[in-house]
């Protein structure tokens, strides 16, 4: 599969452009509108840096080929008229990415494989608005996709296997390392290990078991990992736990979206990207 379309340029949608126009694929970037997709450029040159410090092998030259394979559109049957896969990065809203593959599905031509970045909506849910349920599954990147470099394959019942080794492989050809994932999974590997561990985390601290410095260092001191639940925290954003604790059924969870405002939100702390979170950077 030479040809990708990608739809919704934000924060992943651009990453996996990038990186799939790295790799010597043919790119189309799809949004809503062009004064969107005139963003496209600063996020290019937001990339190449980080491609030239952590990618080892990354030149210039490269960089420039790549961005020289990308192609925007917003007219939505332009972008699709000769996609072998379309990776769909749009928000994370059950409604949006419904209409969004019904009308792909109408476009698209019949060689087109589908697949959704959706971090916590599962395929099934979504595959019988595309018109050719047998060919959509979830590819899942984490987000840094040229370091943090997971492509999470998962379909649904209906998805045909052959379909799904298509998209492992091409994970494989954009410089990912492919998980199978065998059956549906909400939050696939990563997210089924990594929130009951923030979780259990955030419950030490607002149970004052012990200073979240402390918690990092017996995490990392023991196991050998490189970073701690709170570092991991820092790299998330502090918004993330505020938004998904506020309105938790745990208590212990409640509490701790409340902490995260009140000591870092609020002080305009919010995560590594903000220079401070837990840790100043
Ligand atoms: P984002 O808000 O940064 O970007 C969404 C993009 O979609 C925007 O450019 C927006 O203009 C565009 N858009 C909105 N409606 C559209 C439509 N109808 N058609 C086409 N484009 C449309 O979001 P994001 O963080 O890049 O997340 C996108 C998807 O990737 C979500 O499903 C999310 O779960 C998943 N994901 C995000 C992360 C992450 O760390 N941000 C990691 C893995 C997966």
């Amino acid at each position: 599969m030479q040809n990708l379309t990608v739809l919704g340029t934000g924060v992943l949608g651009s990453q996996i452009i990038f990186q799939a126009a790295y790799s010597d694929k043919q790119v189309v970037a799809y949004d809503l509108n062009d004064e969107i997709l005139g963003n496209l450029p600063a996020r290019w040159e937001y990339l190449k840096p980080r491609y030239l410090a952590e990618v080892p092998g990354a030149t210039p030259e490269k960089l420039a080929a790549a961005v020289g394979r990308i192609r925007a559109s917003s007219d939505l049957a332009d972008a699709l008229v000769d996609a072998d896969i379309v990776i769909e990065a749009v928000p994370e809203r059950l409604d949006i990415k419904q209409s969004t593959w019904e009308q792909v599905g109408k476009l698209a031509p019949e060689k087109t494989n589908f697949c959704t970045n959706s971090s916590t909506l599962l395929p099934s849910d979504i595959a019988p608005f595309t018109g050719r349920p047998e060919k959509f599954l979830a590819l899942h990147f984490a987000n840094e996709v040229w370091s943090k470099n997971t492509g999470e394959v998962m379909g649904h019942p209906g998805t045909d296997p052959a379909v799904f080794e298509a998209v492992a492989q091409f994970a494989a050809e954009i410089g990912m390392v492919p998980i199978r994932i065998h059956k549906e999974q909400p939050g696939y590997v990563l997210n089924s290990l990594l929130v009951p561990f923030l979780n259990a985390s955030a419950k030490l601290v607002v149970n004052k078991v012990a200073s979240f410095e402390d918690i990092d260092k017996t995490w990392r001191i023991a196991t050998g990992a490189p970073v701690g639940p709170f570092q991991i925290y820092d790299i998330v954003g502090m918004m993330t736990p505020y938004n998904l604790g506020k309105d938790s059924d745990d208590a212990d969870m409640r509490e701790f979206a409340e902490f995260v405002k009140r000591e870092y939100i609020d002080k305009g702390w919010l995560g590594k990207g903000a220079g401070r979170g837990f840790y100043d950077y």
